[in-house]
Order: C-alpha cells, then sequence, then structure tokens
C-alpha cells in the first residue's frame, strides 16, 4: 500500500486492518472466496480510468481500443469456459446481472416463478425488498419437506397454476446438485423462459463438478467473485442470438452507463485461471473439503439441512445445540471462525437471528486448508456453539484455530501498511 499509505494513513490503516482480519480467521462464508494478486492488480491498474459506455467495436467514447482488447478477451474466456456462445461481462455485481436478465425477458409485472428466500433463493429471485419483487409478480417454489430439496413435482405443479414468463434457478443456500434439465423440461411444458443464476456454483460448473444450466437454460447469470474467484462482478451468457441481442441493450444503455474496465480485466484473468488445469483440481478440493467439513459438524453432533452437501456450502441446523445463528456467528467469530446466520427450512425465527449458519469450503480450500484441516473445523464449529459458556473450551478451540492459519498463511507476499 505503498501509495494509499503515503497519501492517505486512514484509508491504508482500515485495509490493513482487513487485511489482518482475513488473515486472522477461517473464512468459512460460502459466497467469499480469495482472488489472486494477478486480479487484484487488474482491477487495481489504470484502467479505472477508462470511459467505455457501449461495446467493443461500438463505444460511445474515443480511445477504447486497449480497453476493447480487454473485453474481448474476457467475453472469448467466459464462453470458452462455459461452453457458450455469447457472453456480456459488463454487469457489475450479480444484482446487476439478474436485472439485465429480467429486463431482456419480461415487462414490469410479469410472472415469475423462482425458488424462496427462506428456502434457500437468492434477493433478486423476488423478495418483496428487492426490484424483482417490486417490479414482477413473483411466485415461489421451493424445498420437499421430508428431503429438504427441491420438490421439482411442486415446481411444475406451481408453474401449471401461475404460468409464468420465465422460471429462475439456482440458489444462494442449496447444498444440493440441481436438476436444470428437469426444471428446463418444466419451463418447456408451461411455454417460460428458463434462467439460472449459476452465482454460487459458478466454479463447480466451470470445471464440470456442478452439471452445467447452459445447455438448458435459455440464459445463465452468475457472479464472478465465489467460488469463480475472479473479482466482485457479475456476467451473463446465452446461446440465443435474439437473447443475447436483448442482453447487450439490456446491460448498456438499459441498466448501466459505463462499465467497470478495470473490473473486467480481473474476470478475464480469473477466467484465464480457471481455464488452467490447476483450477479444477482446486474445485475437486472445494467439494471434497465441503464433504469433510459437512462430516466434522455432523460427528460433533449438528445436523446439516438434507442430510449433506454436493457442493461447496452445508447449511447447518443448529437447532441440537440450541443456540440462533446470530448467536452462533458472533460466537464463532470470537475463535476465529467467520461464518453467515442463514434461515433453515420451515425457519422458526426471524432472518435477523434464524437457528442456522451457512458454511462453504472455497476460501479456506484457496488459502491451502487441506480435507483434514475442514474436517476439524467442522469439530470446532461443532464444539463452539455446543459449549458456548465453557470459556476453557473455547479457548482450546482459538489456539487450534490459529493453529491451522499458521500453517496456512494468507497472502505471504503483501504486507500491512
Ligand atoms: N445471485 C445469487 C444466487 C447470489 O447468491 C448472489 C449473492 O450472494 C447474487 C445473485 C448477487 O450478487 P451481488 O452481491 O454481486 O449483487
Amino acid at each position: 500500500l505503498h501509495y494509499v499509505s503515503k497519501e492517505d494513513p486512514q484509508v491504508a490503516d482500515a485495509i490493513s486492518q482487513e487485511l489482518a482480519r482475513q488473515r486472522g480467521s477461517v473464512e468459512l462464508i460460502a459466497s467469499e472466496n480469495f482472488t489472486s494478486p494477478a486480479v487484484m492488480e487488474a482491477v487495481g491498474s489504470v484502467l479505472t480510468n477508462k470511459y467505455a459506455e457501449g461495446y467493443p467495436g461500438k463505444r460511445y467514447y474515443g480511445g477504447c481500443e486497449k480497453v476493447d482488447i480487454v473485453e474481448d478477451i474476457a467475453r472469448a474466456r467466459a464462453c470458452e469456459l462455459y461452453g457458450c456462445g455469447f457472453a456480456n461481462v459488463q454487469p457489475h455485481s450479480g444484482a446487476n446481472a439478474n436485472f439485465g436478465a429480467y429486463t431482456a425477458l419480461l415487462e414490469l409485472g410479469d410472472t415469475v416463478l423462482g425458488m424462496s428466500l427462506d428456502q434457500g433463493g437468492h434477493l433478486t429471485h423476488g423478495s418483496p425488498v428487492n426490484f424483482s419483487g417490486r417490479f414482477y409478480n413473483f411466485a415461489a417454489y421451493g424445498l420437499d419437506p421430508e428431503t429438504e430439496t427441491i420438490d421439482y413435482d411442486d415446481v411444475l405443479r406451481i408453474a401449471k397454476d401461475v404460468r409464468p414468463k420465465l422460471i429462475v434457478g439456482g440458489a444462494s443456500a442449496y447444498p444440493r446438485t440441481i436438476d436444470f434439465e428437469r426444471m428446463a423440461a418444466i419451463a418447456k411444458e408451461v411455454g417460460a423462459y428458463f434462467m439460472v443464476d449459476m452465482a454460487h456454483i459458478a466454479g463447480l460448473v466451470a470445471t464440470g463438478a456442478h452439471p452445467s444450466p447452459v445447455p438448458h437454460a435459455d440464459i445463465v447469470t452468475s457472479t464472478s467473485h465465489k467460488t469463480l474467484r475472479g473479482p466482485r462482478g457479475g456476467f451473463i451468457l446465452t446461446n440465443d442470438e435474439d437473447i443475447a441481442k436483448k442482453v447487450d441493450k439490456a446491460v448498456f444503455p438499459g441498466a448501466q452507463g459505463g462499465p467497470l474496465m478495470h473490473v473486467i480485466a480481473g474476470k478475464a484473468v480469473a477466467f484465464g485461471e480457471a481455464l488452467k488445469p490447476d483450477y479444477a483440481t482446486y474445485i475437486e478440493h472445494v467439494v471434497e473439503n465441503a464433504r469433510r467439513l459437512g462430516e466434522g459438524m455432523i460427528d460433533g453432533g449438528l445436523r446439516l439441512v438434507s442430510g449433506g452437501t454436493d457442493n461447496h456450502l452445508c447449511l447447518v441446523d443448529l437447532t441440537p445445540a440450541d443456540v440462533t445463528g446470530k448467536d452462533a456467528e458472533k460466537l464463532l467469530e470470537s475463535v476465529g471462525l467467520t461464518v453467515n446466520k442463514n434461515s433453515i427450512p420451515n425457519e422458526p425465527r426471524s432472518p435477523f437471528v434464524t437457528s442456522g449458519i451457512r458454511v462453504g469450503s472455497a476460501a479456506a480450500t484457496t488459502r491451502g486448508f487441506t480435507a483434514d484441516d475442514f474436517y476439524q473445523v467442522g469439530q470446532l464449529i461443532a464444539a463452539t456453539v455446543f459449549n458456548a459458556e465453557n470459556d476453557a473450551m473455547l479457548a482450546d478451540v482459538r489456539s487450534k484455530v490459529d493453529a491451522m492459519l499458521e500453517a496456512h498463511p494468507l497472502y505471504p507476499e503483501y504486507t500491512c501498511a
């Protein structure tokens, strides 16, 4: 932080503190990851200075030849990674990507069917406090109460009932493989478009660790910063030329002004990284590590929603430990385990309190945590939430966490300001 330290010690200090925080706890928030120094360098580059409204070769500003190279690389790599014909890499975030996709395909007030937020869906899948729920008429599908997995028969039943123009697949807190082929067949049966928001599993889809939605969906949206391990941002994919044209218009000028060219450069670097064999090995570890994390928690006495995981995350029912998600989040943070509270199916508590936590393996796997480490982390999570009042036990957990953190240094090449 050479320049920031000199010019603005206050901001430099806060950034240093954040680096220390990231180093000083096991990052288990399922939507987070640690990007490579190469991605961060691209995002911190001179590309932040450039206005480039429009698309490569068709800009509203002069001097865009160099950023055109960057955006073309990002688009081509996204298409190669996901085996699709078209990519728009300009959405500033996952929410913006979904806004772009909805406005490309829908009119205000159209009926849409998405996964209910309290069963694992995202805010942008129809929450009444989000633009999606305010601008469109969302109906919700959810989980089978027995298996706690998506009830596809019910999706079909609701779809026949509400006749949506669009069905949205994908989730923020769903630990199981999603059957996109089946959902596409349901959409076809009721004459709806099928969109998949693959934000969480984008890294798994890239390497084949989760079946791809691309062959089945009319449109696929994603973030670039979760399992995919790129910079914070969004993108949209499709194989349909007409939809591609609508998406481009919907993103710019429909929803955004100038694209963040520095972030697009970061996306290009991240897509390039994800195309390399090392990344497939990384994702293999992410999936294996989430499974071991879950086993550690189950062996420690906790219950996993749906009984386990197929992907990078576990949804944990804390009821056996008689602690709320809110209290568990705070308690776990105090021993160096960063998680987020999360509603569980048929949640009896408010979303600010909850009865569960969501944990993921993407970030700590990047840091080098092994499958055995993850099993131990799972056991330590259980030990912590079952012993909230036992200071000696919590101190023991903290020292074990610290030993693991020390064994796997984060960004060793960086120094604090
Ligand atoms: N879609 C899904 C499934 C998500 O989980 C998220 C973020 O958690 C988003 C979209 C939104 O992404 P962003 O926070 O970049 O707007």
